[in-house]
This record gives C-alpha cells, structure tokens and sequence, in this order.
C-alpha cells in the first residue's frame, strides 16, 4: 500500500506513521528525516539545505525529488511505503506520480490530517524528542516524568533547531501557500481522504485505519501482514510500548 500523508507541521503525521509501519509493516520516508540526517552527517546535501531548514522554508525540489528516488529504490519498498512530509507542493506531487507512473506503482491515498492553528502552535513549540530511541513528548500534554529525559532509555531530550516560535511561523505559512493547494491536487485524483487530528493518539489512528481500510490496498496490505505473521491481531508492537502510545497522551487537551 502507497500512502501520502497530508498535513501541517505538527499535525501529527509523523506519530501516525510509526504506528501505521506496525500495521501495515511498509518503511515511513520522511524527507524531514533523511534531510535532517543529511544535515548532520554534514553532507553536500546537508550543508546546502541546513540555512532553509532553519529558516522554516522549503528546500530545493531537485534535492529533495534525488533523496526520494534514492529511497525509494530500496527494496524494503517493494509492499508499499508511507510518504510523510513529501510532496510538500504541486510541482513535488507531479514529479511523484511521473516517478510512480513509471514504476507502475502509483499512490492508493492520500490522508489529510486536520489540526486547528492554535493546537499546532502549542505542539510545535511544546515538542521534544529523543534522539536515541525516537520518542516523542511534549511539553504541554505529554511530559516526560522526569523534565528533560527520555522515559523509555534517559537520553536527554532534544528541540528540533526548527521548532522555535519564529521558524515554526513561517512552516505554517509555507503550508499554507505551497503544500495545502495538493488537497485539491489529491481530491482531483479521487484519493483524498480527511481525518480530525486532535483527541486521542490511538483515536486518531483508528480514524486513520478507517480511512485507509475503504481502499483495498489497505486490505490486500493487512492480509499480507496476517500472513506473515500468522496472527489476525498483530502482537503488541515497539510503537504501542512508546511512552507516547502507553500513556495515551492526548493530542490535544
Ligand atoms: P519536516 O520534518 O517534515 O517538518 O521537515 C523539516 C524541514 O525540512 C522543512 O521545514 C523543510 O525545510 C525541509 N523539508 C522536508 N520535506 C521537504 C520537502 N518535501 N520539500 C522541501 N523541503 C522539505
């Protein structure tokens, strides 16, 4: 199953991606992610993308549009993968569906998650992640128990250099011009598909699960799963035990 998912900074696309990984057992791409890496292993890349990373802004479509074809090269993608944080404009959603046209692997769909202005405000600058394991807190609705430390592994918790309160106010202004216009990009397609993002992490990802299952992507993607692993429900996975998921911290109070 190929999945885009659609939303703002902060409305939780990554959160749902790692849950959607254990069910559907297909790799989150995240262009965040592998830009970020990038960043810090100091590449050519890295070193020309980190001034429009810090500044909130979006980096070069040729860059970005190279960092996907290479990933999704990889053979892990071959049951389908999960898009988070790619396409972020029109030009990136056509060059992905030339690329998957080719492979004759185009996208089954695409999820928007909604999350009022003011909730990603606070999620954003709240946000604190561990750079070890990957767990996320938050500051207003999630906090670790100890400040600072990681509950699951006690590594010291990080802010993203980007989520400070001016960065965070020009990414949601780059939502706003470039990424919301693929709402109508992916309804033109007959492949959107919108869910609440606030309440409960576990409730919007059952929203999320149903609004996957109507394709039969989604079915044909859980049947494999069951398959492999020989079990209807699948066994409790990395990402429920995730301080996040066990605590059902509330995405929004
Ligand atoms: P994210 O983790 O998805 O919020 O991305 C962090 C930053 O990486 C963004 O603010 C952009 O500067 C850059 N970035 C991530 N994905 C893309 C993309 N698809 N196109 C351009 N820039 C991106």
């Amino acid at each position: 199953m190929r999945i885009v998912l659609l939303g703002a900074p902060g409305s939780g696309k990554g959160t749902q991606a790692k849950l959607l990984i254990e069910r559907y057992h297909i790799p989150q791409i995240s262009t965040g992610d592998l830009l970020r890496a990038a960043v810090a292993a100091g590449t050519p890349v890295g070193k020309k993308a980190k001034a429009t990373m810090d500044a909130g802004k979006l980096v070069s479509d040729d860059i970005v549009l190279a960092l996907i074809r290479e990933r999704l090269r990889k053979s892990d993608t071959k049951g389908g993968f999960i898009l988070d944080g790619f396409p972020r404009n029109i030009p990136q959603a056509d060059a992905l569906d030339r690329l998957l046209r080719t492979l004759k692997k185009p996208i089954d769909l695409a999820v928007l998650i909604d999350v009022e202005f003011g909730v990603l405000l606070k999620r954003l600058t709240g946000r604190r992640s561990c750079p070890k394991c990957g767990a996320v807190f938050n500051v207003y609705f999630s906090p670790a128990k100890v400040e600072g430390k990681c509950d699951a592994c006690g590594e010291a918790l990080v802010h993203r250099a980007d989520d400070n309160e001016s960065t965070i106010t020009s990414r949601l202004e780059v939502f706003d011009a470039q990424t919301k216009p693929l709402i109508d990009f992916y309804k033109a397609h007959g492949k959107l598909r919108a869910i609440k993002g606030t309440g409960e992490i576990d409730q919007i990802f059952k929203r999320m699960v149903s609004a996957l299952e109507e394709a039969p992507a989604a079915k044909a993607a859980r049947a494999r799963v069951e398959r492999k692993t020989g079990a209807k429900k699948p066994a409790k996975t990395k990402a429920a035990k995730k301080p996040v998921a066990r605590k059902k911290a509330k995405a929004k109070r």
